[in-house]
């Protein structure tokens, strides 16, 4: 079994879970958990994702903030052209303590346990020495994929008949030939006809 000291995502968090009132920094690149996304957008897996924050220590557990930014690649919606960007977002979860957990899913406090069990909960491991933010980072930059990416806020897209990029070619257009035109055009020629 892989030791948790070894995860690339664990960090040691054993001199602040001691007591409540610590604060321990953390500034430092982390990869990209697997499973960010897909190939047309997401975050490859082993990129650099930086993480800027604290854990501070509260009676019952570690409440972690940070500012996480990671490098998504995306594909424009409108023009298709490919971007890579560095996404910021900001995190608040919550460690709570084990043996806190032990004690309130074995006694009467069952109900309470559940309700504060959420997403942004995690566990803290080996009695609380480290926090692992592998499934952290995942479930926050999973949420923060752009859902529209825009190579830019006014990208023209792509011409909706030939697929030129208008980005380019901003006079690109094709001869309308109107349908109603038409058919004017040719009652025009038989009105002709009819008057020679
Ligand atoms: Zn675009
Ligand atoms: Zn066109």
């Amino acid at each position: 079994m892989p030791r948790i000291e070894d995860s690339p995502w664990a960090i040691s968090v054993a001199q602040v879970a001691s007591r409540a009132g610590l604060s321990k920094a953390v500034d430092a690149d982390f990869p990209a958990p697997s499973g960010i996304g897909d190939e047309v957008i997401g975050v490859k897996e082993g990129a650099d994702v930086h993480v800027s924050g604290s854990f501070d220590s509260i009676v019952d557990g570690l409440i972690f903030t940070a500012r996480i930014s990671a490098p998504v690649h995306a594909e424009c919606t409108r023009c298709l052209k490919p971007i890579v960007k560095d996404w910021t977002t900001s995190v608040t979860a919550f460690f709570p303590y084990e043996d806190k957990r032990e004690a309130a899913s074995a006694g009467e406090v069952d109900i309470v346990a559940g309700e504060e069990e959420s997403e942004d909960t995690y566990p803290l491991l080996s009695n609380g020495a480290f926090a692992d933010i592998e499934a952290l980072l995942r479930d926050t930059l999973v949420e923060e994929l752009p859902l529209q990416p825009l190579c830019r806020e006014d990208c023209r897209g792509l011409c909706s008949q030939c697929g030129v990029d208008l980005n380019e070619n901003p006079k690109h257009h094709h001869e309308v030939t109107d349908i109603r035109f038409a058919g004017l055009a040719d009652l025009k020629a038989q009105l002709e006809r009819e008057q020679q």
